[in-house]
Parts: C-alpha cells; sequence; structure tokens
C-alpha cells in the first residue's frame, strides 16, 4: 500500500531534493501534505503536480489558495494528518520542534532533517517516541550512514562513533584570515549545496555539533564516545568502531537523494538511480585530517553544551539560530558568531530545561541576549 508523506518545508533545499526522490517512487509513497514558510509561488507550483491533500503555508498574510491552511499551527496539522504515515522533517531551526513532537505522538514514522528538533529537546522526543509509538529515522548523511553500519546491532556493540566534517569553506585559512571572512566567502561549501542556514553552521562547525548531540540522542552513545574526523571530499559520511575492532563505514557521492530516500524505506532497500556511480579512482585520494577545534571554536561549545544537558542544548542553537542570522544580514563579523554563542551560554547556565515550555522560554531567552549584544 502506499504510505502518505509530509513534506515540512517542502520549498527548501531538502524539501525539494524529497520531491525529486519521491516523484520516482510513486508506487511505494504519494505527498499528502506540503507546507513551506512563505514561497507560495512555488508551493502552488508543487501542489499542482504532487497533488497532496493538505496544504500549509506558515507566514500569515502570505496570498494563496482558499484552501490552504495558514500560521505556525499548520505544521502540527500536517503532521497530524490522517493521510500522513511518513513525516519529512526539513524545516530549518527551533520551529520544527512541535510537528515532530506531534508525529511521533501520533505513532508516526520522522524521517528527520531538522536535527535543530533533537538539539533543543533530544529527551522530550524520545519520551513522545516511547509514549505514542512513533519513530526518528534521521535524513541528516552522517547519521543515515551510522544508521547504516550499525544494521540493528546493539549499542553494546559499538566502541566508538565517527562523524565526519567536510571541514567547510574555511578549513585551510588561518585563524586571522578566519576573522574577516565575508558571507560571501561563508556561502561557498566545498561539497554540498545547501540552504544557507546550515551552509553557515558548517563553515563555523555549529553544524557539527549539533550533529553530536544529534548522534547522542539517535543512538544513546555517551559524548566521550563521539568523535568528529575532517574528511574534506566528504564520501565517507560517518564510521562506526564495534567492540571487536572492526570499523564499518558507509560511502558515497555526496548527495541527499540516499539518505533521503533511506529514511523513508529504512530498514529496507529500493532500487533507485539518485546516487551518481561510485567510482573509488575517480573519488580518490580519501583523506582525513584533526579538527582544528581553537580556530573554530563552535564545536566545542556545543558538544559541551550537549554534556551540561539541561536547557544548554536549547540555548546553544539558540544563540546560533540568532547569531547565524545576525551574520547573514552583515550585522555581526564570522568569528562573532561563536562570540555570541559563549556569551549566551555563559549568561543562562543553569536554565531550566525539562519541559516544552521551559525549553522554548530560554530559546527565547538566548535569542534576545544575542540581539542585545548586538544592536
Ligand atoms: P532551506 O532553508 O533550504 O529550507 C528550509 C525550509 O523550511 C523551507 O521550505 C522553508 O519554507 C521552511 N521554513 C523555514 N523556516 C520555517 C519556519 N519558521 N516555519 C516553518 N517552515 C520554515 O534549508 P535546508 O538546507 O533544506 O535544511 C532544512 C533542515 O535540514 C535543516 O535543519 C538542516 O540542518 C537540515 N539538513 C539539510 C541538509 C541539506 O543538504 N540541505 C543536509 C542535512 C541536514
Ligand atoms: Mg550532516
Amino acid at each position: 500500500m502506499s504510505r502518505g508523506v509530509a513534506i515540512l518545508g517542502s520549498t527548501g533545499s531538502i524539501g525539494t531534493t524529497a520531491l525529486r526522490v519521491l516523484a520516482r517512487h510513486g508506487d511505494r509513497f504519494h505527498v499528502a501534505a506540503l507546507t513551506a514558510f512563505a514561497n507560495a509561488t512555488l508551493l502552488r507550483e508543487q501542489a499542482e503536480i504532487h497533488h497532496p491533500k493538505f496544504v500549509g503555508v506558515v507566514r500569515n498574510g502570505s496570498p494563496h489558495p482558499r484552501a490552504w491552511k495558514d500560521g505556525a499551527s499548520c505544521l502540527v496539522e500536517a503532521a497530524e494528518h490522517p493521510d500522513v504515515q511518513i513525516v519529512l522533517n526539513a524545516i530549518v531551526g527551533a520551529a520544527g520542534l512541535d510537528a515532530t513532537l506531534a508525529a511521533v505522538r501520533a505513532g508516526k514514522r520522522v524521517a528527520l532533517a531538522n536535527k535543530e528538533t533533537l538539539v533543543v529537546a533530544g529527551e522530550l522526543v524520545e519520551a513522545a517516541c516511547r509514549e505514542g509509538g512513533g519513530e526518528i529515522v534521521p535524513v541528516d548523511s552522517e547519521h543515515s550512514a551510522i544508521l547504516q553500519c550499525l544494521a540493528g546491532r546493539a549499542v553494546t556493540d559499538v566502541r566508538r562513533l565517527v562523524i565526519t566534517a567536510s571541514g567547510g569553506p574555511f578549513r585551510d585559512w588561518p585563524r586571522e584570515r578566519l576573522e574577516r571572512a565575508t558571507i560571501a566567502d561563508a556561502l561557498q561549501h566545498p561539497t554540498w549545496r545547501m540552504g544557507r542556514k546550515i551552509t553557515i553552521d558548517s563553515a563555523t562547525l555549529a553544524n557539527k555539533a549539533l550533529e553530536v548531540i544529534e548522534a547522542h540522542f539517535l543512538f544513546g552513545l555517551p559524548y566521550d564516545r563521539i568523535e568528529v574526523v575532517v574528511h574534506p571530499q566528504s564520501v565517507v559520511h560517518s564510521m562506526v568502531e564495534f567492540v571487536d575492532g572492526s570499523v564499518l563505514a558507509q560511502m558515497g557521492v555526496p548527495s541527499m537523494e540516499l539518505p533521503v530516500l533511506y529514511a523513508l524505506t529504512h530498514p529496507e532497500r529500493v532500487p533507485d538511480t539518485g546516487v551518481p556511480p561510485f567510482d573509488p579512482v575517480e573519488l580518490s585520494p580519501l583523506t582525513f585530517e584533526r579538527v582544528r577545534t581553537a580556530d573554530f571554536p563552535a564545536l566545542r561549545l556545543g558538544i559541551e553544551a550537549g554534556r551540561a544537558g539541561g536547557a544548554a542544548p536549547a540555548v546553544f542553537n539558540a544563540a546560533n539560530e540568532q547569531a547565524v542570522a545576525l551574520f547573514l544580514e552583515g550585522r555581526i563579523p564570522f568569528a562573532g558568531i561563536p562570540r555570541a554563542i559563549a556569551a549566551a551560554l555563559e549568561s543562562l547556565a543553569g536554565a531550566a530545561g525539562g519541559s516544552r515550555d521551559a525549553l522554548l522560554a530560554a530559546d527565547q531567552e538566548a535569542r534576545r541576549l544575542v540581539r542585545q549584544s548586538f544592536p
């Protein structure tokens, strides 16, 4: 039977990738719901092609057909829609949290690109999965790689996860030059074409911090058994070291089509043509380097926030979201992003977590602090 998929954030980089993937797999899946933030023109084109039962646009006041829903509540409505069995959450930022919680509480699969959800509220999402019988299957390429390497093995078989990082556009820039990096420099990702926010996160390495926290919650390993290594070619998507010393890696030409498809079909594999042919000679050499931790402080700040727990990961995420927005508006320098995160984490150390409302209060407070320090 064809399974209904809701794509939250269908107009974005992951959302449009997912529609390409789904167009090839109409025998297994149908597009049941689409939502976007504001791009009603593209959303309308997508709706005309895929005929979803539900369409929602988040920004109030965006002109749209009468049958569409609007406002932020359309995300939860799409997630809970009876024709939806799988929710592909491809929203950017903490705004994706409620839809993830609603979907897993309703017993659905969430194919999760929106890693910020797990960073802000990993424990609540785990509890909601237990409560409602839903599950999270990662779309992030590194976590998809780990899931594929684990192949159902228990975490007690695992010694260590090794998450690969491209290193971003500034991998070999000296520290002094980083101070003067421009918006255009930071948006030049060497191996992936993605939305602007994650592209900046890849330049600061905040993205890898988010991914370490994401891996901690997805796979249940403590932080001292999750490592990051730089791999500039983005061909090895991550590795799992087992207790006997054997290391499995998942490889492929960089393309989000495979992890998107796998998140829909896991644990099955289905024939597909989304990933370009793999030629190891053509892709050579594959190299690995240590992370320049001192020059990219956002990575350490995020992992420390993960270890601290409580509201600290939510504060890290919110401060980062706000600082990235200010950087993209040209109001703070590149090196101001980790500085803003560090200041927010320091001011809000000990902020309470525990509930959705407490976490979102910490999120709001962190954003306010960052805006206030850069008026
Ligand atoms: P994007 O900016 O290209 O797209 C974001 C989508 O979310 C758009 O459809 C937009 O309309 C919608 N959106 C934005 N803000 C919203 C809000 N407040 N409420 C509701 N909808 C909103 O981003 P992207 O690159 O596709 O990334 C989406 C998520 O996937 C992020 O969490 C990112 O970290 C993750 N991710 C992306 C990639 C990639 O290759 N692009 C890879 C791994 C993980
Ligand atoms: Mg990733």
